[in-house]
């Protein structure tokens, strides 16, 4: 099964931001819009794993949890990658404590990987953020960033971490298979 480990943010947060990229989405309706049943952090991608490796994995993540704190965060801004001018995928950025935020990655990838399931994107820089669109070909969406740019949603405090199950297509696309909370203080 294909799995990912994610941070989900609020319904109001998630609803606030659909309402500001609804606009765009009718200005480029060409693009493959996501919607806010689909927007989560990735923190860690893990790809195939094997259905053994659940149980030890979810054992790993709830101690890796266990250990980081809760993370003050918000939706701020927009980008692209690879760029703007030639983008596959549009993204809302995630405004935070970008430290503690590469150290649960980091701990999560950690815990991933002793549990027989290591993260694709081990080592990588995490540029924390929420797919919003991909493009079929590459696309010049710097209007869209533009339009973005200014985007401040309200904080929230996210206090868990969540084991997500991706499937090509079906329902659902993504499958919550285990959820563990942060620590509460420090
Ligand atoms: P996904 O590819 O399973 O990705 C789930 C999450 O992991 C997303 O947040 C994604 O980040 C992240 N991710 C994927 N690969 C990563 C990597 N190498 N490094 C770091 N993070 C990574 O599901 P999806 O995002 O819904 O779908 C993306 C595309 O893959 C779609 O075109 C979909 O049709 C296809 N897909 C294929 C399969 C399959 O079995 N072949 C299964 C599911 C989806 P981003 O949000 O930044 O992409």
């Amino acid at each position: 099964m294909r799995l990912f480990i994610a941070i989900e943010a609020p319904a109001g947060v998630l609803g606030a931001l659909d309402e500001a990229v609804a606009p765009l989405r009718a200005a480029q309706p060409d693009l493959r819009w996501t919607g806010p049943e689909a927007w989560h952090l990735t923190l860690a991608f893990l790809g195939e794993v094997g259905e053994g490796v659940v149980p030890g994995l979810a054992a790993r993540l709830e101690r890796a949890a266990r250990r980081r704190p809760r993370l003050d965060l918000a939706v701020e801004g927009a980008g692209a990658f690879p760029g703007a001018a030639r983008a596959r995928v549009l993204w809302a950025g995630v405004r935070g404590d970008r430290e503690s935020l590469s150290r649960l990655s980091g701990s999560v990838s950690a815990g991933a990987r002793r549990a027989g399931a290591p993260a694709m994107n081990e080592g990588r820089r995490l540029r924390p953020h929420l797919t919003l669109a991909r493009c079929r070909t590459p696309s010049d969406v710097r209007p869209l960033v533009a339009a973005l740019a200014s985007y401040v949603g309200e904080p929230w405090t996210a206090d868990r971490i969540q084991l997500i199950r991706s499937r090509p297509q079906g329902q659902p696309r993504y499958e919550t298979l285990g959820s563990w909370p942060l620590r509460a203080s420090g």
